[in-house]
């Protein structure tokens, strides 16, 4: 049932330090709005239980996309259309540009937004699998300064994360890379379009003639929190791929995720399309 309109409020705010200031001096009273795509749904079905929301939509500190030597830092309000219009992101960053892309219809993706996405802390999120291959830094912002945090181990547990009810995250920064890359991205759905992921993998890897000589592995939905997975990665790293390694990657794999039966799917399918998935893209290298 539709949450009644006049239980809420939404706050609009000048700039950004108006914004953390109503965050820091009423701490734990608003929460962020940015495109609204999460927050709407729960809205709709009646189950939006915080009621102070600070519109943070239009401050034009958190937009745009930057390319340094070192990095591509996008504002959290990057939205996934324009994560798609951005020629950097495709040539360095294709995984990023493909999770864009799969996520829900133009209207999610004219109004979602990167930031919306992490600090949603789904564990099937299309992003976060990505960033967390891409190595990706937060830059999260309060009212008494800001800090940077590496993305990965930022989500603690399911909806938890290592963020204070003060602090928004103001930008995405992705490192750059010189070296050769391959990048393997694959989100599996009930169908092609507007579906939740089942699983969704990406990886990047370098490889030296026939050898892995590094790479980064992550997941979604297959544990309370997008996951890297780290052991399976020390197993191929410096390998050469053949037919044992790939075993022993997907047995390492087996023993490093934890999937859940839920309304999407069961722990077994999941399981058994992320092993036939990592094999894939082991035989893509
Ligand atoms: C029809 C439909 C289809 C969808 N399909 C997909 C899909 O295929 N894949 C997918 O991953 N998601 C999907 N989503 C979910 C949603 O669109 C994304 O998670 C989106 O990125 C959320 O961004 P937003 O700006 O709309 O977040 P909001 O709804 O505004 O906020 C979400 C949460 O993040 C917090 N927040 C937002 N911005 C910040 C910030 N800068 N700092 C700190 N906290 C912040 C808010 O307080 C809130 O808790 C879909 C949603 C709908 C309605």
């Amino acid at each position: 049932m539709r949450a009644f309109v006049t239980n809420y409020e939404l706050k609009p705010v000048a700039n950004l330090s108006d914004a953390l200031t109503l965050l820091a001096d009423e701490r734990d009273a608003w929460k962020p709005f940015a495109g609204g795509t999460d927050l709407m749904v729960l809205f709709e079905a009646g189950k939006l239980a915080h009621r102070k929301f600070v519109n943070i939509w239009n401050l034009p500190e958190l937009r745009g996309i930057e390319v340094t030597p070192e990095y591509v830092k996008l504002g959290a309000l990057t939205t996934y259309t324009e994560v798609q219009a951005n020629e950097t992101l495709h040539r360095e960053f294709p995984m990023l540009c493909q999770a864009a892309s799969e996520t829900g219809g133009l209207a999610i993706q004219n109004r979602g937004t990167l930031g919306g996405n992490i600090a949603n802390a789904s564990p099937a999120g299309d992003s976060p699998p990505a960033l967390l291959a891409y190595d990706a830094e937060l830059e999260l912002v309060s009212k008494s300064g800001s800090r940077i945090v590496s993305y990965q181990g930022f989500h603690t547990g399911y909806k938890q994360m290592q963020m204070r009810a003060d602090e928004l995250i103001k930008s995405i920064r992705l490192p750059r890379s010189s070296e050769a890359q391959s990048h393997y991205y694959r989100k599996v759905g009930t169908r092609k379009a507007q579906a939740i992921s089942k699983i969704c993998f990406a990886a990047v890897a370098q490889v030296d003639g026939e050898r892995i000589k590094d790479m980064r592995i992550a997941l979604g939905s297959v544990a309370p929190t997008v996951v890297r997975c780290t052991r399976t990665e020390d197993i191929l790293r410096n390998q050469k791929i053949d037919a044992a390694i790939v075993s022993a990657a997907r047995t390492e794999m087996a023993r490093e995720v934890s999937p859940i039966d839920d309304i999407r799917s069961t722990a077994n399918y999941r399981l058994r399309v992320a092993l036939n998935v990592l094999e894939d893209f082991l035989i893509s290298l």
